[in-house]
């Protein structure tokens, strides 16, 4: 028995109608402003990191490039360094604000290895501890999981503010800006 709890899949859905001219969802939240609304946390020259609205932990990031492509070696050099130095700074944020046990990190590629999304290149950056479960489906309350999200971008956008390099914007709204 799995039960699948996904408020924001059906968001999205509506989103997708609401802007037909734009039919991938990484790339209208990467052009939009509206950072906090979205849970784009933190921005590089090249790539963004969103809050995954359907985390497997609390503190479960996406690090994605601005590039809309599913091919990971079609990201040329200057973007590939770009989008890896902004996982390193996701992976050092997450440790700051959670001190998990662990990190697992790395790529779905396409609907065989799990990948929901498979035409816009993404990394999930999941904080890690000793005996977790899926952080969704044991709290399955949509009103919790949205304050947990809120919760948790204050927390990261507070630790990606503190790195080297961060340039906090004048807005809280705003993601935290490197580069
Ligand atoms: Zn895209």
């Amino acid at each position: 028995m799995e039960q699948v709890f996904a408020p924001w899949r059906i968001e999205w859905v509506e989103r997708d109608e609401k802007n037909p001219e734009v039919d991938c969802v990484f790339c209208a939240f990467e052009a939009e402003d509206a950072d906090r609304e979205n849970r784009v946390v933190a921005r590089s020259d090249h790539a963004f990191a969103l809050l995954n609205n359907y985390p497997y932990n609390p503190g479960h990031v996406m690090v994605i490039p601005k590039r809309h492509t599913g091919e990971y070696a079609a990201l040329p050099e200057d973007e590939l360094l770009d989008h890896a130095r902004l996982k390193q700074r996701t992976l050092r944020a997450i440790e700051a604000a959670f001190a998990p046990d662990g990190v697992n990190a790395g790529y779905n590629f396409g609907r065989g290895a799990g990948g929901s999304i498979e035409d816009h290149l993404h990394a999930h950056v999941v904080p890690r501890w000793e005996g977790d479960t899926n952080f969704m489906p044991v709290i399955g309350d949509t009103k919790v999981i949205v304050e947990a999200l809120e919760e948790t971008y204050d927390r990261l956008h507070g630790a990606f503010g503190e790195l080297e390099g961060a340039h906090e914007s004048d807005e809280s709204g705003r993601a935290i800006r490197f580069g």
